[in-house]
């Protein structure tokens, strides 16, 4: 059994004060006995790291993540922040290859198989990002897509290594949208990235690792999406900005 994973990316919103109330009241709505089996990544800016790693200090099932770091370990990088700082203030998790770090930033999947090195380097956990955009879809390229930046991000790694990845499928044109893949769409890609696993690692591995839907999930479409056989939780970005959205996203991962 996969446990669950509900993952907040707060992306650039919230100050530090804004973040520890939102944090606060996550904390407070989502009880160890309420959310059970479920794991929660919350993921603020870097700025807010430290002060809700010591917030949520003790809570079992409530985790910190940053959504990005540098593919080395230190050095003239102005502005950047790397793996091992993160490890050093206590962080656990970060995102790797969100669309937006694509689109706006020109990370590529090799670059991103650099990160993942660092990241694991360091003994953060790793949420890897993939998705097409709406012109690929519509193109017919998607399948190709997804193949490529999960081989080329991730196939470089171990089976060992690759049981304990988090792959958050998110396809380009549900992201901040209001569009959400339909829950077929969604499991279709879902299943697809599982026989990609199967086909390189074998069954074992491929039934570990966690693969998370990104894309508008909001509380009245996460029960059905995350009903599905290979959606095992989610990547939320505007309903994460919300404790009362968020924890009701939570819930529906039980
Ligand atoms: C995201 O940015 O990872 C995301 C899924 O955003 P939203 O939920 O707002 O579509």
């Amino acid at each position: 059994m996969r446990k669950k994973l509900v993952a907040g990316n707060w992306k650039m919103n919230k100050n530090l004060q804004e973040g520890i109330e939102l944090t606060s009241e996550i904390i407070n709505m989502v009880r160890d006995e309420v959310i059970g089996n479920v794991e929660v990544v919350i993921c603020p800016p870097f700025i807010a790291l430290s002060s809700l790693i010591n917030l949520t200090q003790g809570q079992k099932n409530i985790k910190i993540g940053a959504q990005n770091c540098h593919q080395e370990l230190s050095g003239a990088y102005t502005g950047e922040v790397s793996a091992a700082m993160l490890k050093s203030i206590g962080c656990q998790w970060t995102i790797l290859g969100h669309s937006e770090r694509r689109q706006y930033f020109g990370e590529t999947n090799q670059l991103l198989a650099q990160k993942v090195n660092t990241a694991l380097s360091q003994s953060l956990k790793v949420m890897y990002c993939c998705g097409e955009t709406l012109e690929q879809r519509n193109n017919n390229e998607h399948f190709n897509i997804i193949e490529n930046q999960v081989s080329e991000g991730l196939f470089h790694l171990s089976a060992e290594v690759m049981k304990n990845m988090v792959i958050a499928y998110e396809p380009v044109w549900a992201i901040g949208t209001g569009v959400t893949a339909s829950t077929e769409q969604a499991q279709e890609i879902h299943a697809f990235i599982r026989d990609l696993l199967v086909e390189k690692y074998g069954n074992e591995t491929a039934q570990s690792l966690r693969i998370l839907y990104g894309g508008s999930v909001k509380p009245d479409n996460a029960v059905e999406l995350f009903s599905q056989k290979d959606i095992d939780g989610g990547l939320i970005g505007g309903a994460a900005l919300q404790s009362r959205s968020f924890t009701e996203i939570v819930k529906a991962a039980q």
